[in-house]
């Protein structure tokens, strides 16, 4: 069997590992070094220095994340919103336009409406739903649209086929935030998106001890995003490319038992008489079941709710629960808890969180690795506590 055709589980582990191993070290060392010995290069991006993303820490990570995901290349950065930026910057420039979901990750969404008009860069908020509407906002200067594979904090599903359709038909850069369901869940690129791009400081990483970023596609993209990148300057530092390497070896292992954590969670919480609803894409009872039954092979470690009650009902459960954190971020494996409102989506004002349908008293929650019957008894004691 060919190494491309083996199981994410082992490419996780072996992918981009060092051939022949550095002085046989089984874990890549780290190469704290900003600059290298000059080798004869002819291209300013191959100089070998820490800015320009080609450390032996790098090299490896970006063999590694382009096989888990089956892409050609990878780039990471030293955050999810440098390769987020980095990516929009290198796909677009004055006089272009494209097309955005609507309840993207916050800072996104504010670099959309608050960064990018300044330099010429123009948008449209698009739903996920329904493609004779995207139509409609199309221009000649139309370039991309760009979406998320499960939106925070409400967990919908795009109509992802769709998107990719429409991004043929109208020759548009196809992109896609895969943080949420991370490579194990879905990856985009077999279905026809051009670019996946990671804030790894949530699943991949896994440990909520590093910021980290990457993109993955094809190798012409990731080559125009990389020297971007190089110009911008949000590189990855060496140790944190070891930390991210480390923490993606147990990835596979790590999201399965959030899945499974996470699907328990949300079915007790949903029989609650003190619930009013959850959002979880793995309940039958969630709007978009169906298509994320077809994309997806599990349904990931997020979900939301909305307790029968205001904001201080919310606030009340969130103070009396014991095991979750109270902390924006996500994807480590401590569960944390939050009010979306106060922590992800504080940058958008009440009215923006109206219209994507973020009310004050939803609660996020990123499942850890803690055991699922703990979590459950927690926000069992908790929920008795509001009634
Ligand atoms: C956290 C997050 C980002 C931003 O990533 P950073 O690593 O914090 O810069 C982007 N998209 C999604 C979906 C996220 O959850």
């Amino acid at each position: 069997m060919g190494k491309t055709n083996r199981e994410i589980d082992t490419k996780l582990i072996h992918a981009g590992e060092p051939n022949p191993l550095i002085q046989g070290a089984v874990s890549i060392p780290i190469f704290q070094s900003s600059t290298f010995e000059y080798g004869g290069q002819e291209s300013y991006h191959d100089l070998r220095y820490i800015r320009l993303n080609n450390t032996p820490n790098h090299v490896a990570l970006h063999e590694k994340l382009a096989a888990l995901e089956n892409g050609e290349a990878a780039v990471v950065s030293g955050s999810g919103m440098a390769a987020i930026s980095t990516t929009l910057l290198a796909l677009l420039s004055a006089g272009d336009h494209f097309l955005a979901q609507d309840c993207l990750y916050g800072g996104t969404h504010d670099l959309i409406t608050k960064d990018l008009p300044a330099y010429g860069i123009s948008s449209d908020f698009i739903c996920g739903k329904d493609p004779n509407a995207w139509k409609k906002l199309l221009r000649p200067t139309t370039k991309a649209v760009y979406v998320e594979s499960i939106t925070n904090p409400l967990m919908q599903v795009a109509n992802l086929k769709g998107i990719v359709e429409f991004a043929n038909e109208h020759r548009l850069y196809s992109i896609i935030d895969n943080t949420f369901t991370s490579p194990i869940n879905f990856r985009p690129l077999e279905h026809g998106f051009d670019l996946s791009i990671h804030s790894c400081t949530k699943y991949l990483n896994g440990h909520s001890d590093i910021v980290a970023g990457a993109v993955i596609g094809q190798e012409e993209l990731i080559t125009k995003i990389t020297h971007k990148l190089n110009h911008l300057g949000g590189t990855l530092d060496p140790h944190a490319c070891f930390l991210l390497h480390r923490g993606i070896k147990t990835l596979a292992v790590r999201v399965r038992q959030q899945n499974a954590s996470a699907m328990e969670i949300a079915q007790f919480l949903e029989s609650r008489p003190q619930v009013e609803r959850v959002h979880y894409p793995g309940l039958s009872s969630h709007p978009q079941h169906q298509r994320a039954r077809e994309l997806f092979d599990g349904f990931g470690g997020m979900l939301s709710f909305e307790l029968k009650g205001d904001v201080e009902v919310a606030e009340r459960f969130i103070r009396n629960t014991t095991i979750p954190i109270c902390a924006p971020s996500l994807g480590g494996v401590e569960s944390l808890i939050t009010r979306p409102v106060t922590t992800s989506h504080a940058c958008l004002s009440p009215e923006e969180c109206k219209q994507v349908g973020i009310s004050e008293s939803l609660i996020r929650l990123s499942v850890g690795l803690e055991a699922t019957a703990d979590i459950i008894s927690d926000f069992d004691q908790a929920l008795r506590t509001i009634e």
